[in-house]
């Protein structure tokens, strides 16, 4: 039996919560999350727990679109992709959030969920010498009501916004000088897009 000796919090979806009382978990009223108490078996909460380590993206959890889809939506050859400092509102500290878009305000989504465009992201972020931001993968959003593709805080792994950021960060993003700004870069889709 696996247990732990510290306290593990648990991303929860609200339709879930009665299996995973069932199970064992506690409810903390104060920061309004479940938990694992110590030596209760943690293996089955194995699909509530957040990502252990923030270093490995969830690549496998994004459904690639497929080349043609990719090429219908193109808009441009040029995606412009921008890292920005965002305050986590959970924890209060300074993560990265990563927005991205074509022709500046289409916001393209979807052109995102390739590996190597997230692999060309993590190469950017490491070029810049950014800290990490945070695993991309599903989240649960209570405020939505169900679970959707996001980035979170590197420090807590809250949810801090879509994967790509959108309405939330347009405002954050009206206010940089993007021609002087250090963590934008623009890409170009046929390196993208591969050899083939
Ligand atoms: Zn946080």
């Amino acid at each position: 039996m696996a247990t732990s000796q510290e306290r593990i919090n648990l991303i929860v979806p609200f339709a879930q919560k009665d299996k995973a009382k069932a199970l064992g978990a506690k409810w903390d009223g104060n920061s309004k999350c479940w938990w694992i108490p110590a030596n209760v078996d943690t293996a089955p909460f194995a699909r509530w727990r957040p990502a252990q380590n923030n270093e490995q993206p969830l690549y496998q959890d994004l459904v690639p679109i497929n080349r043609e889809e990719l090429l219908e939506h193109r808009t441009s050859d040029l995606l412009e992709v921008v890292f920005v400092p965002w305050t986590c509102w959970k924890c209060q500290q300074t993560t990265l959030a990563f927005h991205g878009s074509i022709e500046r305000a289409i916001c393209a989504t979807h052109l995102f969920y390739q590996p190597r465009v997230l692999e060309e992201l993590e190469r950017i972020r490491k070029e810049l010498e950014l800290a990490r931001f945070g695993c991309i993968k599903p989240r649960f959003s209570r405020t939505v009501g169900s679970a959707y593709v996001s980035q979170g805080c590197r420090h807590c792994d809250a949810l801090i916004g879509e994967f790509p950021l959108s309405e939330d960060f347009s405002e954050v993003l009206s206010t940089l000088d993007l021609s002087t700004y250090r963590c934008c870069r623009v890409l170009d889709w046929s390196l993208l897009l591969g050899q083939q």
